[in-house]
Protein backbone atom coordinates (compact mmCIF):
# COMPACT_ATOMS: atom_id res chain seq x y z
CA UNK A 1 0.00 0.00 0.00
CA UNK A 2 1.33 3.85 -0.95
CA UNK A 3 1.31 6.31 1.21
CA UNK A 4 -1.01 8.26 -0.92
CA UNK A 5 -3.74 5.39 -0.88
CA UNK A 6 -3.60 5.46 3.07
CA UNK A 7 -4.13 9.46 3.02
CA UNK A 8 -6.84 8.66 0.96
CA UNK A 9 -8.13 6.30 3.58
CA UNK A 10 -7.54 9.02 6.03
CA UNK A 11 -9.58 11.97 4.04
CA UNK A 12 -12.39 8.94 3.20
CA UNK A 13 -13.13 8.72 6.77
CA UNK A 14 -12.94 11.99 7.78
CA UNK A 15 -9.74 11.38 9.55
CA UNK A 16 -7.53 13.55 8.37
CA UNK A 17 -5.60 16.14 10.27
CA UNK A 18 -5.12 19.94 9.16
CA UNK A 19 -2.60 22.49 11.08
CA UNK A 20 -4.45 25.66 10.75
CA UNK A 21 -2.07 28.62 9.89
CA UNK A 22 -1.38 31.04 13.40
CA UNK A 23 -0.77 34.52 12.14
CA UNK A 24 -1.12 36.09 15.73
CA UNK A 25 0.41 34.71 18.97
CA UNK A 26 -1.27 32.35 21.28
CA UNK A 27 -4.84 34.17 22.84
CA UNK A 28 -8.50 34.29 22.79
CA UNK A 29 -8.36 36.37 19.69
CA UNK A 30 -6.38 35.43 16.46
CA UNK A 31 -5.50 35.41 13.11
CA UNK A 32 -6.21 31.89 12.00
CA UNK A 33 -5.74 31.01 8.28
CA UNK A 34 -5.55 34.57 7.67
CA UNK A 35 -8.99 34.84 9.28
CA UNK A 36 -9.66 36.89 12.48
CA UNK A 37 -11.34 33.83 15.53
CA UNK A 38 -12.39 33.64 18.76
CA UNK A 39 -10.08 30.97 19.83
CA UNK A 40 -11.23 27.86 22.46
CA UNK A 41 -8.32 25.81 21.30
CA UNK A 42 -5.54 26.73 23.52
CA UNK A 43 -4.64 25.26 26.85
CA UNK A 44 -2.75 28.54 27.92
CA UNK A 45 -5.29 28.54 30.79
CA UNK A 46 -3.76 31.56 32.79
CA UNK A 47 -3.13 33.63 30.05
CA UNK A 48 0.50 33.32 30.45
CA UNK A 49 2.10 32.42 26.79
CA UNK A 50 2.00 36.08 26.49
CA UNK A 51 1.97 38.19 29.74
CA UNK A 52 4.27 41.30 29.61
CA UNK A 53 5.95 39.89 33.23
CA UNK A 54 6.80 37.14 31.03
CA UNK A 55 7.97 38.30 27.92
CA UNK A 56 10.01 40.78 30.06
CA UNK A 57 11.52 37.88 31.93
CA UNK A 58 12.35 35.86 28.91
CA UNK A 59 14.05 38.61 27.03
CA UNK A 60 15.79 39.06 30.71
CA UNK A 61 16.75 35.36 30.40
CA UNK A 62 17.90 35.68 26.75
CA UNK A 63 20.48 38.75 27.24
CA UNK A 64 21.78 37.50 30.20
CA UNK A 65 22.22 33.90 28.69
CA UNK A 66 21.91 34.09 25.65
CA UNK A 67 19.58 31.49 23.40
CA UNK A 68 20.87 28.30 23.33
CA UNK A 69 22.40 25.56 25.52
CA UNK A 70 24.71 24.44 23.31
CA UNK A 71 25.00 20.91 24.94
CA UNK A 72 23.46 18.12 26.70
CA UNK A 73 22.71 18.84 30.62
CA UNK A 74 25.73 16.38 31.01
CA UNK A 75 28.16 17.73 28.86
CA UNK A 76 27.89 21.79 29.83
CA UNK A 77 24.38 22.52 29.21
CA UNK A 78 22.78 22.81 32.94
CA UNK A 79 22.73 26.17 33.36
CA UNK A 80 21.94 27.86 36.49
CA UNK A 81 18.42 29.28 35.56
CA UNK A 82 17.69 25.59 34.81
CA UNK A 83 19.01 24.16 38.38
CA UNK A 84 17.29 26.86 40.27
CA UNK A 85 13.96 25.95 38.39
CA UNK A 86 14.66 22.48 39.56
CA UNK A 87 14.56 23.73 43.15
CA UNK A 88 11.84 26.23 42.63
CA UNK A 89 9.40 23.14 41.17
CA UNK A 90 10.58 20.58 43.88
CA UNK A 91 9.26 23.60 46.59
CA UNK A 92 6.35 24.72 44.87
CA UNK A 93 5.05 20.77 44.66
CA UNK A 94 6.13 19.40 48.05
CA UNK A 95 8.35 17.42 46.73
CA UNK A 96 12.31 16.26 47.86
CA UNK A 97 13.83 16.89 44.99
CA UNK A 98 12.80 17.82 40.81
CA UNK A 99 13.90 16.97 37.33
CA UNK A 100 13.31 18.84 34.25
CA UNK A 101 12.84 17.60 30.90
CA UNK A 102 12.46 19.70 27.38
CA UNK A 103 8.61 18.96 26.65
CA UNK A 104 5.84 16.80 28.44
CA UNK A 105 6.59 13.87 25.58
CA UNK A 106 10.19 13.76 26.34
CA UNK A 107 9.65 13.22 30.12
CA UNK A 108 6.53 10.77 29.90
CA UNK A 109 9.35 8.69 27.63
CA UNK A 110 12.27 8.70 29.49
CA UNK A 111 10.43 8.35 32.80
CA UNK A 112 8.80 5.47 32.08
CA UNK A 113 11.50 3.15 30.73
CA UNK A 114 13.15 4.58 33.49
CA UNK A 115 11.39 2.81 36.32
CA UNK A 116 10.26 0.02 34.76
CA UNK A 117 11.51 -2.49 32.59
CA UNK A 118 11.25 -6.19 30.52
CA UNK A 119 9.43 -8.54 32.86
CA UNK A 120 7.92 -5.28 35.18
CA UNK A 121 4.12 -4.48 35.24
CA UNK A 122 2.41 -1.50 34.20
CA UNK A 123 -1.01 -0.66 34.96
CA UNK A 124 -2.44 2.47 32.47
CA UNK A 125 -5.75 3.87 31.82
CA UNK A 126 -7.67 3.26 28.45
CA UNK A 127 -7.52 7.24 28.24
CA UNK A 128 -3.84 8.00 28.76
CA UNK A 129 -2.34 10.98 26.94
CA UNK A 130 -0.45 9.50 23.68
CA UNK A 131 2.87 10.13 25.24
CA UNK A 132 2.23 7.49 28.14
CA UNK A 133 1.11 5.27 25.81
CA UNK A 134 4.00 5.24 23.74
CA UNK A 135 5.95 5.60 27.01
CA UNK A 136 4.87 2.30 28.01
CA UNK A 137 5.63 0.26 24.64
CA UNK A 138 9.56 1.74 25.21
CA UNK A 139 9.45 0.00 28.59
CA UNK A 140 8.80 -3.65 27.58
CA UNK A 141 7.21 -4.01 30.36
CA UNK A 142 3.96 -5.65 30.39
CA UNK A 143 1.10 -3.46 29.90
CA UNK A 144 -2.45 -3.94 31.42
CA UNK A 145 -4.77 -1.32 30.21
CA UNK A 146 -7.61 -0.99 32.50
CA UNK A 147 -11.15 0.60 31.34
CA UNK A 148 -11.32 4.61 32.30
CA UNK A 149 -10.97 5.61 36.03
CA UNK A 150 -12.35 1.51 37.05
CA UNK A 151 -10.77 0.84 40.35
CA UNK A 152 -12.42 -2.47 40.72
CA UNK A 153 -10.92 -3.77 37.27
CA UNK A 154 -7.48 -1.84 38.26
CA UNK A 155 -7.38 -4.00 41.81
CA UNK A 156 -8.05 -7.04 39.83
CA UNK A 157 -5.07 -6.73 37.70
CA UNK A 158 -2.72 -5.44 40.55
CA UNK A 159 -4.06 -8.72 42.74
CA UNK A 160 -3.45 -11.03 40.11
CA UNK A 161 -0.14 -9.54 39.31
CA UNK A 162 3.52 -11.26 40.33
CA UNK A 163 6.10 -8.65 38.47
CA UNK A 164 8.51 -7.33 40.58
CA UNK A 165 8.06 -3.72 39.81
CA UNK A 166 4.75 -1.98 39.11
CA UNK A 167 3.25 1.12 38.25
CA UNK A 168 0.27 3.08 37.77
CA UNK A 169 0.24 5.08 34.85
CA UNK A 170 -2.46 8.04 34.83
CA UNK A 171 -3.37 11.49 33.50
CA UNK A 172 -4.41 13.16 36.53
CA UNK A 173 -6.58 15.25 34.04
CA UNK A 174 -7.81 13.41 30.78
CA UNK A 175 -6.72 15.25 28.28
CA UNK A 176 -9.69 14.66 26.12
CA UNK A 177 -12.28 14.74 28.95
CA UNK A 178 -11.54 17.21 31.42
CA UNK A 179 -12.27 14.78 34.53
CA UNK A 180 -10.06 14.23 36.91
CA UNK A 181 -8.24 10.62 37.96
CA UNK A 182 -9.69 9.60 41.69
CA UNK A 183 -5.70 10.32 42.97
CA UNK A 184 -6.10 9.29 46.62
CA UNK A 185 -7.74 6.01 45.72
CA UNK A 186 -5.03 5.37 42.84
CA UNK A 187 -2.54 5.97 45.79
CA UNK A 188 -3.96 4.14 48.11
CA UNK A 189 -3.85 1.27 45.89
CA UNK A 190 -0.48 1.82 45.16
CA UNK A 191 0.46 1.19 48.20
CA UNK A 192 -1.56 -1.58 49.29
CA UNK A 193 0.03 -3.74 45.97
CA UNK A 194 3.22 -2.38 46.27
CA UNK A 195 3.50 -0.70 43.06
CA UNK A 196 4.59 3.29 42.28
CA UNK A 197 1.92 5.64 40.92
CA UNK A 198 2.90 7.88 38.11
CA UNK A 199 0.37 10.88 37.36
CA UNK A 200 0.71 13.18 34.58
CA UNK A 201 -0.47 16.78 35.58
CA UNK A 202 -0.43 18.49 32.63
CA UNK A 203 -3.82 19.94 32.60
CA UNK A 204 -3.65 20.11 36.58
CA UNK A 205 -0.50 22.14 36.98
CA UNK A 206 -1.07 25.78 37.26
CA UNK A 207 -4.75 25.83 37.91
CA UNK A 208 -5.73 22.45 39.99
CA UNK A 209 -5.08 22.85 43.77
CA UNK A 210 -3.99 25.57 45.95
CA UNK A 211 -1.70 28.16 44.67
CA UNK A 212 -2.05 26.22 41.27
CA UNK A 213 0.09 23.46 42.91
CA UNK A 214 -1.73 20.99 40.99
CA UNK A 215 -3.91 17.59 40.75
CA UNK A 216 -2.38 16.40 44.05
CA UNK A 217 -2.22 19.47 46.09
CA UNK A 218 -5.82 19.32 45.15
CA UNK A 219 -6.78 16.30 46.84
CA UNK A 220 -4.17 16.81 49.95
CA UNK A 221 -1.15 14.65 48.41
CA UNK A 222 2.28 15.40 47.76
CA UNK A 223 4.71 13.86 45.62
CA UNK A 224 7.03 11.39 47.28
CA UNK A 225 6.58 7.94 49.03
CA UNK A 226 5.05 5.68 46.36
CA UNK A 227 3.63 9.01 44.13
CA UNK A 228 5.73 10.64 41.29
CA UNK A 229 4.43 13.55 39.59
CA UNK A 230 5.12 14.43 36.20
CA UNK A 231 3.88 17.90 34.96
CA UNK A 232 4.22 20.18 31.91
CA UNK A 233 5.09 23.95 31.51
CA UNK A 234 4.17 24.80 28.20
CA UNK A 235 -0.13 24.54 29.37
CA UNK A 236 -0.84 26.81 32.08
CA UNK A 237 2.98 27.88 32.87
CA UNK A 238 3.00 29.25 29.53
CA UNK A 239 6.33 28.56 28.51
CA UNK A 240 7.68 25.07 27.63
CA UNK A 241 9.46 21.83 29.54
CA UNK A 242 8.27 19.81 31.66
CA UNK A 243 9.23 18.04 35.15
CA UNK A 244 9.29 15.21 37.35
CA UNK A 245 9.14 14.95 41.51
CA UNK A 246 9.08 12.86 43.94
CA UNK A 247 11.82 11.27 46.51
CA UNK A 248 15.69 11.92 45.86
CA UNK A 249 16.00 8.55 45.55
CA UNK A 250 13.36 8.28 42.74
CA UNK A 251 14.29 11.48 40.97
CA UNK A 252 18.07 10.57 41.32
CA UNK A 253 18.00 6.90 39.59
CA UNK A 254 15.98 9.14 36.65
CA UNK A 255 18.72 11.70 36.60
CA UNK A 256 21.11 8.85 35.80
CA UNK A 257 18.50 6.53 33.46
CA UNK A 258 15.99 8.39 31.55
CA UNK A 259 17.24 8.98 28.19
CA UNK A 260 15.58 11.72 27.02
CA UNK A 261 17.07 13.72 29.63
CA UNK A 262 20.60 12.70 28.93
CA UNK A 263 21.27 12.87 25.30
CA UNK A 264 19.44 15.67 24.30
CA UNK A 265 20.69 19.33 24.19
CA UNK A 266 19.59 21.17 27.72
CA UNK A 267 16.77 23.20 27.56
CA UNK A 268 17.63 27.26 26.40
CA UNK A 269 18.49 28.96 30.03
CA UNK A 270 16.68 32.48 28.70
CA UNK A 271 13.25 29.49 29.26
CA UNK A 272 14.21 28.32 32.26
CA UNK A 273 14.94 31.50 33.44
CA UNK A 274 11.53 32.88 32.34
CA UNK A 275 9.63 29.80 34.14
CA UNK A 276 10.53 31.29 37.37
CA UNK A 277 8.58 34.34 36.38
CA UNK A 278 5.83 31.61 35.44
CA UNK A 279 5.83 29.91 38.62
CA UNK A 280 5.53 33.35 40.49
CA UNK A 281 2.62 34.21 38.51
CA UNK A 282 0.97 30.96 39.45
CA UNK A 283 1.57 31.17 42.88
CA UNK A 284 -0.31 34.67 43.32
CA UNK A 285 -2.65 34.01 40.26
CA UNK A 286 -5.58 33.32 42.61
CA UNK A 287 -7.70 35.77 40.86
CA UNK A 288 -6.76 34.18 37.68
CA UNK A 289 -7.72 30.32 38.68
CA UNK A 290 -11.06 32.11 40.02
CA UNK A 291 -11.63 34.08 36.89
CA UNK A 292 -10.95 30.73 35.00
CA UNK A 293 -13.39 29.16 37.28
CA UNK A 294 -15.97 31.64 36.53
CA UNK A 295 -15.68 31.31 32.95
CA UNK A 296 -16.03 27.22 33.27
CA UNK A 297 -19.22 27.43 34.78
CA UNK A 298 -20.62 30.19 32.85
CA UNK A 299 -20.18 27.99 30.06
CA UNK A 300 -21.29 24.71 31.37
CA UNK A 301 -24.21 26.22 32.52
CA UNK A 302 -25.26 27.74 29.03
CA UNK A 303 -24.13 24.52 26.93
CA UNK A 304 -26.61 22.13 29.25
CA UNK A 305 -29.34 23.03 27.55
CA UNK A 306 -28.24 22.43 24.72
CA UNK A 307 -27.09 19.17 24.83
CA UNK A 308 -30.43 18.14 26.63
CA UNK A 309 -31.97 19.06 23.72
CA UNK A 310 -29.73 17.70 20.75
CA UNK A 311 -28.58 14.80 22.35
CA UNK A 312 -24.92 15.98 22.57
CA UNK A 313 -23.33 15.31 25.71
CA UNK A 314 -21.56 16.99 28.07
CA UNK A 315 -19.34 15.29 30.40
CA UNK A 316 -18.62 15.92 34.48
CA UNK A 317 -15.67 17.76 34.21
CA UNK A 318 -14.79 20.69 36.30
CA UNK A 319 -11.70 21.79 34.27
CA UNK A 320 -11.03 24.35 31.81
CA UNK A 321 -11.41 21.44 29.44
CA UNK A 322 -14.90 20.82 28.55
CA UNK A 323 -15.39 18.67 25.88
CA UNK A 324 -19.13 18.52 23.89
CA UNK A 325 -19.34 15.09 22.62
CA UNK A 326 -21.01 14.71 19.30
CA UNK A 327 -20.22 11.32 18.01
CA UNK A 328 -19.58 10.74 14.34
CA UNK A 329 -16.78 12.13 12.35
CA UNK A 330 -18.37 14.30 9.89
CA UNK A 331 -21.16 15.49 12.43
CA UNK A 332 -18.16 16.76 14.18
CA UNK A 333 -16.72 18.03 11.36
CA UNK A 334 -19.83 20.07 10.32
CA UNK A 335 -20.07 21.66 13.93
CA UNK A 336 -16.54 22.42 13.53
CA UNK A 337 -16.77 24.12 10.36
CA UNK A 338 -20.14 26.06 10.93
CA UNK A 339 -18.54 27.54 14.10
CA UNK A 340 -15.22 28.63 11.70
CA UNK A 341 -17.72 30.44 9.61
CA UNK A 342 -19.62 32.25 12.71
CA UNK A 343 -15.19 33.18 13.24
CA UNK A 344 -15.11 31.22 16.57
CA UNK A 345 -12.81 28.41 16.78
CA UNK A 346 -13.06 25.27 19.14
CA UNK A 347 -11.19 22.15 17.38
CA UNK A 348 -12.61 19.01 16.34
CA UNK A 349 -11.10 16.04 17.84
CA UNK A 350 -11.75 12.65 16.42
CA UNK A 351 -10.37 9.38 16.55
CA UNK A 352 -7.57 8.09 17.30
CA UNK A 353 -7.44 10.94 19.97
CA UNK A 354 -10.60 9.67 21.23
CA UNK A 355 -12.12 6.50 21.29
CA UNK A 356 -14.61 5.72 17.26
CA UNK A 357 -17.98 7.31 18.04
CA UNK A 358 -16.87 9.90 21.00
CA UNK A 359 -15.54 12.44 18.14
CA UNK A 360 -15.97 15.69 19.66
CA UNK A 361 -15.33 19.94 19.93
CA UNK A 362 -13.37 20.45 22.30
CA UNK A 363 -13.54 23.69 23.93
CA UNK A 364 -10.58 24.96 26.41
CA UNK A 365 -11.37 28.20 28.44
CA UNK A 366 -8.71 30.35 30.02
CA UNK A 367 -8.67 33.80 32.58
CA UNK A 368 -7.59 35.58 29.20
CA UNK A 369 -11.18 35.33 28.02
CA UNK A 370 -14.22 37.33 28.56
CA UNK A 371 -18.20 36.48 29.50
CA UNK A 372 -18.87 38.11 26.43
CA UNK A 373 -16.86 35.53 24.57
CA UNK A 374 -17.78 32.86 26.25
CA UNK A 375 -21.41 33.95 25.56
CA UNK A 376 -20.61 34.35 22.06
CA UNK A 377 -19.83 30.27 21.61
CA UNK A 378 -22.61 29.79 23.73
CA UNK A 379 -25.24 31.64 20.92
CA UNK A 380 -23.22 29.94 17.95
CA UNK A 381 -23.62 26.73 19.57
CA UNK A 382 -27.32 27.03 20.40
CA UNK A 383 -28.03 28.32 16.33
CA UNK A 384 -26.02 24.96 15.49
CA UNK A 385 -27.18 22.35 17.15
CA UNK A 386 -29.61 20.25 16.13
C1 LIG B 1 0.26 18.05 26.32
C2 LIG B 1 0.42 16.78 27.09
C3 LIG B 1 1.66 16.13 27.17
C4 LIG B 1 2.83 16.58 26.37
O1 LIG B 1 3.40 17.71 26.93
P1 LIG B 1 4.26 18.68 25.96
O2 LIG B 1 5.02 19.53 26.90
O3 LIG B 1 3.27 19.41 25.15
O4 LIG B 1 5.14 17.80 25.14
C5 LIG B 1 1.76 15.03 27.99
N1 LIG B 1 0.69 14.56 28.67
C6 LIG B 1 -0.52 15.13 28.59
C7 LIG B 1 -1.65 14.57 29.36
C8 LIG B 1 -0.70 16.25 27.79
O5 LIG B 1 -1.92 16.80 27.67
Amino acid sequence: MTFRTRLDELKAAGLLRRRRLAGTPCGPEMLIDGRPVLSFASNDYLGLATHPCLIDAATRGLSDWGVGAGASEFLGGHFRPNRDLEAKLADFVGAQKALHFATGFMANIGIVPALMQRGDAIFADKLNHASLIDAVRLSYAFNHRYPHCDLGVLEGQLSANRAKQRLILTDAVFSMDGDIAPLPHLLELAERYDAWLLIDDAHGFGVLGPQGRGTAAHFGLKPGGRLIVMGTLGKAAGVAGAFVAGDAEVIDWLEQSARTAIYTTGAPPALTFALAESLRIIETGDDLREELNALIARLRAGLQPICDRSGWRLPASMTAIQPVIIGGNEATLKVADALLERGIWAPAIRPPTVPDGQARLRISLTASHGEMQVDELIAALTEIAP
